[in-house]
């Protein structure tokens, strides 16, 4: 039996992954903010956006300091976004599940690392890509590399025995999906004359094959078509711009990708079902 599903260790430990997702969230505050703007993400310390006052640590614990603070600023009280304390929780709260999604389903521990990554890309694309249009490649990047390195060493993570096979099923579901998707671009622009993809979206592929292998990459780039498509003829609908109606591509996969962690199996195998009558 497994030690991590009863008694105190299980608390003990939902405990921690929960209050690491939020740390994590923290983080991921300061990309969304930072990055679509061009800045380090290490360096300056934050700042208010409003007066410059430098944010001291006991103001920037996960979620606490933004209730006790009542979502303004200490020295100006200018309104801090509730954003900030959403992502931070959200991104707790994914943490968590995945958790207890993996117990259920008896992966080993070690799949978390490269569900924690991919969640963590996906919680920066939503937030950043529904705004500003784009997906950086300072996101994409790291986490396409982190699923190979994790293949390459923990081949556990992936449900294989050893690190050849882990490797492959990463390694072949980055390249398909950035073969894939670029050709969808250039295709896209030949036929249509406009960019429905763009090159953020190759790679945000390109991490989702890495972390989940094909058959995730697949779903994901299923799903998130549907599920773009639909809203953007809903929005067409509504808006009198028509055609013309841009909508990001990267929240919806970004949702898709999650759907595929918890739910992706199951679905998968009744789509495939409806094709073997
Ligand atoms: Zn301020």
């Amino acid at each position: 039996m497994n030690i991590y599903m009863h008694g105190i260790h299980f608390w003990i430990f939902s405990f921690f992954i929960f209050v690491f997702g939020c740390c994590v969230g923290s983080f991921l505050n300061v990309c969304i903010w930072r990055l679509p703007r061009g800045e380090s993400i290490i360096f300056p310390p934050s700042r208010c956006p409003n007066c410059a006052h430098l944010i001291r640590f006991y103001e920037n614990i996960p979620i606490f300091s933004w209730i006790f603070l009542r979502g303004r600023c200490s020295a100006c009280s200018g309104t801090i976004s509730a954003r900030y304390a959403l992502v931070e929780f959200l991104t707790g709260f994914l943490y968590l599940m995945i958790w207890l999604k993996v117990l259920e389903t008896g992966q080993s521990p070690l799949a978390l690392i490269r569900y924690f990554v991919l969640t963590a890309l996906a919680v920066s694309t939503f937030f950043i890509d529904i705004r500003h249009f784009i997906i950086p490649d300072a996101t994409t990047y790291p986490a396409m590399l982190a699923g190979i390195i994790v293949s390459l060493f923990f081949p556990e993570s992936f449900g294989f025995e050893n690190t050849r096979q882990s490797f492959v099923f990463s390694f072949a579901g980055a390249l398909a999906s950035l073969i894939f998707m670029s050709l969808a671009v250039i295709g896209g622009r030949a036929i249509f004359k406009r960019d429905a993809l763009g090159w953020g979206d190759v790679k945000y592929m390109g991490a989702v094959g890495a972390c989940l292998g094909i058959p995730g990459a697949f779903f994901t780039l299923m799903l998130g078509s549907m599920s773009g498509s639909v809203y953007g003829l809903c929005l067409m609908g509504i808006s009198r711009k028509g055609l013309k109606t841009v909508i990001p591509f990267g929240p919806f996969l970004a949702l898709s990708s999650m759907v595929w962690i918890f739910y992706g199996e199951k679905l998968l195998a009744m789509y495939l079902k409806l094709f073997r009558r």
